[in-house]
């Protein structure tokens, strides 16, 4: 049985944390068994490129790759996964065996517009940034949350599909808008929305309810409980760890993980509500946030990482297909997103098989023009692999993303996809309305320098 996805990450055997990496493995929360005997992984092992082998009989023959280009950072071997987390430094509370560290380093102002250069923004996609944020900080409300409802904020039903019907969900908008801001380094100290970012970090800290060591958001429509708790623990736990104010959020953050530890399925799933069975699209919001925890220093509890690995384990088709819930669900592009991104992030290698046919699977399914949660997962995915399924990928997205922006009037700086309301997308748009599309397509935008590639080394002049 496999539970531990680094030792199977295709880079020539097994490597142990006994090597200095980390130094609280025997820790009560955070402890890994690294287990190095063969039987503890049922996926085969790889001994660099030259061995590196994809089964392409289990392609569907419309999803025959063509000859894959790897990434061209690619090391005539591939570096271990050791060396990665070694450089990753994540040594601490936090220990490296949880996540792969994605740097926050990129967002400082410091370094975020050379390293959007380098990783493929434009002039024009920081321009549609800086709009969205602005069109953002028009909509917040005064009490410092964000709602999907704009009728009943400053937006007083000037925006179309503004959801006058809507649920207002403002535990997850206030979550997604801030994760905006947060993602181009504005903080609650930094930055030209400081106040904003302020304001919406103390609605969720004042409306946390905490008992018993675990905290969360009651929020207004249970039927999407853990969505909005899974966003917004993501987002307090990356405004405590972009220099966050920690005698404020360690605590709030630490109850809110604990109530995603308590929540999980024994399936290794999150459903809408507590201790539901659940799905893969509610289970990343978990996931992130539980990633965001451990490089905010917090402790993640190494067993809810286990389940996970379970889950994703017995979710897949083909093993690098994923789908939304049961066999009965066909595997989507979305929910290979996500579960290929979850796998990047626990330390799959860039060199797995699983990875490079996902990868290849989502180039040939290309971005969407209605889907901005497709959009979102997938680009990440991409984007930590790198090479010219990234450059091919982000030629495809960066300039329609760009032109489908609002430019004038009220609703300049937003986005809205108009589709099928049948559709996966239908339903999630009209769901989330103008301002969840709008967030969701400007994290996408900030996928340049939101998170570093987790195997780029962080250098000396890091800055959260
Ligand atoms: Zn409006």
């Amino acid at each position: 049985m496999a539970i531990w996805t680094i030792t199977s990450s295709g880079i020539g055997g097994r490597f142990s944390l006994e090597s200095g990496i980390s130094n609280n493995e025997n820790a009560s929360l955070d402890s890994v068994d690294i287990q190095t005997e063969s039987d503890t992984d049922d996926r085969p092992s790889q001994s660099g490129l030259g061995s590196l082998e994809v089964n392409t009989s289990l392609l569907p023959a419309d999803l025959q790759p063509s000859p894959l280009t790897l990434p061209g950072s690619f090391s005539p071997k591939p570096e271990s996964i050791s060396d990665s987390i070694r450089s990753s430094g994540t040594e601490g509370v936090g220990s490296a065996s949880i996540f792969l560290n994605s740097s926050f380093e990129g967002r400082s102002a410091k370094n975020r517009l050379a390293t959007g250069a380098k990783n493929g923004s434009s002039g024009p996609s920081e321009e549609a940034v800086d709009a969205a944020l602005a069109y953002l900080a028009r909509h917040q409300q005064n009490n410092g949350s964000w709602t999907i409802r704009l009728i009943d904020g400053p937006c007083k039903g000037q925006c179309d599909h503004g959801g006058e019907d809507l649920d207002p969900h403002d535990v997850a908008a206030t979550g997604l808008a801030l994760l905006c801001f947060l993602g181009r380094g504005h903080t609650l100290q930094e930055g030209e929305y400081s106040e904003q970012v302020s304001r919406g970090v103390y609605f969720l800290v004042q409306n946390l309810k905490s008992q018993s060591g675990r905290g969360t958001w009651l929020t207004t429509n249970n039927q999407r409980w853990m969505y909005e708790h899974g966003i917004a623990t993501l987002a307090l736990c990356e405004a405590l760890q972009m220099k966050g104010d920690a005698a404020l959020l360690t605590k709030p953050c630490q109850d809110a993980i604990a109530h995603i530890v308590y929540a999980q399925h024994n399936d290794g799933s999150w459903g809408y509500q507590p201790k539901d069975s659940g799905d893969l699209s509610i289970m990343g919001w978990q996931v992130l946030a539980l990633k965001s925890a451990h490089g905010a220093k917090l402790a993640v509890n190494a067993e809810t990482i286990r389940n996970v690995d379970i889950f994703l384990k017995k979710h897949n088709r083909n093993d690098f297909m994923f789908y939304y819930r049961d066999q009965a669900n066909k595997p989507t592009a979305s929910m290979t997103s996500i579960g290929t991104l979850l796998r990047i992030f626990r330390g799959w290698s860039r060199t797995d098989p699983a990875i490079i046919k996902a990868v290849e699977y989502l180039g040939k399914e290309g971005p969407s023009t209605v889907d901005p949660y497709y959009n979102y997962y997938a680009t990440q995915v991409l984007y930590q692999f790198g090479g010219k399924p990234w450059l091919d990928w982000n030629a495809r997205l960066r300039d329609f993303l760009v032109s489908s922006q609002e430019k004038e009037g009220h609703m300049a700086g937003s986005w809205w996809f108009q589709t099928a309301k049948a559709t996966p997308a239908g339903i999630a748009n009209e769901t989330g309305g103008r301002l969840y599309v709008t967030a969701m397509t400007c994290l996408t935008l900030e996928v340049y320098y939101r998170y570093l590639p987790v195997n780029e080394a962080v250098t000396d002049d890091f800055q959260y």
